[in-house]
């Protein structure tokens, strides 16, 4: 499986970093090295000094897919969960100066923490979905996905026009305003509609 990630789909979010609104989605990839499941401890790595926190909903995708129409783009994800798309913030910046991809500042190991998956049917509305994400017991991030600029729909379409989607696939679809940094003996939980969906140690 591959996890495909959106940057700046939330317009705030996009502003609290300098970013312009972006006219078509932002895409970056991590490996499946990247995956940190069933609540598992973070340790953070060594290379970087400024680890932030980005909690995101995130989709599974259901079908292969290539060129996938809106109409049908629904059909291709099945189930929703909440994540962590951890980012060297430091590194991410000094790439971004020097115009270089980001991949060190997003795709290494154990940066995507991911939550149990639940049926998108359990939902009442997939577009009017609050989560939220706290640091030590305090709110640090609210979104709704109703703020998006690109629905999942519209994610959908996009990607599938570059990037085969495949089954168990998964999309991190960006992330709110109130990213900030992670240290050693904090404790992130995050929140699907009030309902607890992964507790994160960072070791
Ligand atoms: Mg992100």
């Amino acid at each position: 499986m591959k996890i495909i990630a959106v940057g700046r789909n939330y317009i705030n979010h996009a502003k609290e970093l300098h970013n312009p609104v972006p006219e078509k989605p932002v895409i970056f990839l991590k490996p499946d090295t990247a995956v940190l499941k069933d609540n598992k401890d973070f340790y953070y790595p060594d290379f970087s000094k400024d680890v932030h926190y980005e909690v995101e909903v995130v989709l599974r995708i259901a079908n292969e897919g290539k060129h996938v129409s809106k109409k049908f783009a629904h059909r291709y994800y099945d189930a929703i969960g909440l994540g962590i798309d951890f980012t060297a913030r430091d590194i991410q910046n000094q790439h971004k100066e020097k115009r270089l991809p980001w991949e060190l500042a997003k795709a290494f190991d154990h940066s995507a923490v991911i939550s149990p998956l639940i049926a998108k049917e359990e939902f009442e509305d997939i577009q009017n979905l609050s989560f939220s994400l706290q640091k030590n017991g305090e709110t640090v991030q609210k979104g709704n996905t109703k703020d998006v600029i690109f629905s999942f729909d519209d994610l959908i379409v996009f990607i599938s026009q570059y990037i085969t989607l495949r089954k168990g696939d998964l999309i991190y679809t960006g992330t709110p305003e109130g990213v900030g940094p992670v240290q050693i003996g904090d404790k992130l939980e995050g929140f699907l509609q009030e309902k607890q969906m992964f507790t994160c140690y960072v070791k």
